[in-house]
């Protein structure tokens, strides 16, 4: 490789370099302020009601992370032992992990092998006596089909929980991610759409009665007038204000970041609609139900692909080389004699592509001419 290769990571070094002063002067004013108050002060306030206002949600309540925010959720709905939760086979670790830590099973199913989002139809199939809820995850750029899981969850009387961390900013049929479900979850941190300087999360929510227990849950259970009184068994996932004051700051500039990063996956899509007999495979080409987090391409020779786009100087990541029920952690979940073929079949083949809103136009083109120029197959 030459020395005047581009270098265009998968996860940017640069994330925040043009709001480091704005980023001090946060510090700084929170830090000094006279109320020396770090935590779920005005601020927090502040941002959770600048993001309900976004979001057009009756309330939202701001939390460590958006696993904290999942679990949050399950235990506001009263979701623990003895119960099932369907889960998507394929996705990270917390859509696993919050249902297994509040004390239930969580149930994996299959999902579909171009969107890699959860199948309706699978959904239901896995329903059973004791299904508490169903919940859909987005994966990278591509909502779940909500609509049907609005509804498979009313004819089955389960609740519906919307794990929107990737998609904050999508919309569906007019509706905002993290809008569909009882309640949605988003996440802060770092590398997702509205990612920040460090750990953060939300619940998203139009029950009333779920903003209220998660609000307590949030902080071991008090109601946030007496002190001291913990009415519910909760946790410490309470909202940072140098965090808040910082989102603040960024959430009117994320419709912007957003259009960016969509204008980018047009573009890569369009590029690569003739790759096809190299067995390459973009995302479905659209803005309907969509939210650009990450780009996936599916490819026949990923392994390939990846050292491919390398040698050329641009990074890329496999989300996620194993199926969740194929974790050592999880595997004890995963019912004898089910298979998760589409979950296998991502695993093998998704590779995401650098796609973050200050990548500019000529690098954009360099990443897709590198896609572009990968060889036939032998
Ligand atoms: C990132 C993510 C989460 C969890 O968010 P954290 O803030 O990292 O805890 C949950 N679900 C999905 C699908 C995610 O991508």
């Amino acid at each position: 490789m030459t020395a005047s290769m581009p270098r265009l990571p998968f996860f940017p070094p640069d994330l925040f370099d043009g709001e480091r002063d704005v980023v001090l002067e946060t510090v700084r004013r929170v830090g000094l302020a006279d109320d020396q108050r770090f935590i779920l002060g005005e601020r927090t306030a502040a941002f959770e009601e600048a993001l309900r206002v976004n979001t057009g949600a009756a309330d939202v309540v701001a939390c460590g992370s958006g696993t904290a925010a999942l679990m949050l959720v399950l235990r506001a709905m009263d979701i623990g032992p003895g119960d099932e939760v369907v889960v998507p086979a394929f996705g990270c670790a917390p859509l696993a992990a919050s249902v297994v830590n509040v004390g239930a099973v969580p149930v994996f199913v299959d999902v579909h092998p171009w969107t890699m989002v959860v199948e309706p139809y699978e959904v239901e199939a896995a329903i059973t006596a004791r299904t508490a809820a169903i919940m859909p995850a987005h994966m990278f750029s591509v909502m779940a089909d909500m609509p049907t899981m609005r509804e498979l969850a009313r004819r089955h009387d389960v609740r519906l929980i919307e794990d929107s961390a990737v998609a904050q900013g999508g919309v569906l049929r007019g509706l905002q991610a993290g809008r569909w479900g009882e309640a949605g979850v988003f996440s802060f941190v770092q590398v997702k759409t509205f990612g920040s300087i460090g750990e953060g999360g939300a619940v998203v929510t139009d029950d009333p009665e779920i903003g209220r227990l998660a609000r307590m849950l949030r902080n071991h259970g008090q109601d946030g007038k007496n002190r001291f009184v913990h009415h519910l068994v909760g946790y410490n996932s309470r909202f940072d204000e140098i965090m808040a004051d910082f989102q603040l700051h960024r959430l009117p500039g994320l419709a912007a970041r957003l259009a960016r990063r969509a204008e980018i996956a047009d573009y890569y899509t369009e590029r690569f609609a003739a790759l096809g007999d190299r067995g390459v495979q973009a995302p479905p080409p659209g803005r309907e139900g969509r939210c650009f987090y990450v780009y996936s391409l599916l490819a026949d020779r990923r392994d390939e692909l990846k050292r491919h786009l390398a040698s050329r100087g641009v990074g890329s990541h496999v989300y996620y080389p194993a199926p969740l029920p194929a974790q050592p952690a999880f595997a004890p979940y995963a019912r004898p004699g089910q298979y998760w073929p589409h979950a296998e079949l991502a695993c093998a083949r998704t590779l995401a592509l650098p796609l973050y809103p200050h990548l500019t136009d000529a690098q954009v083109e360099h990443i897709a001419d590198a896609v572009c120029d990968f060889p036939g197959g032998p």
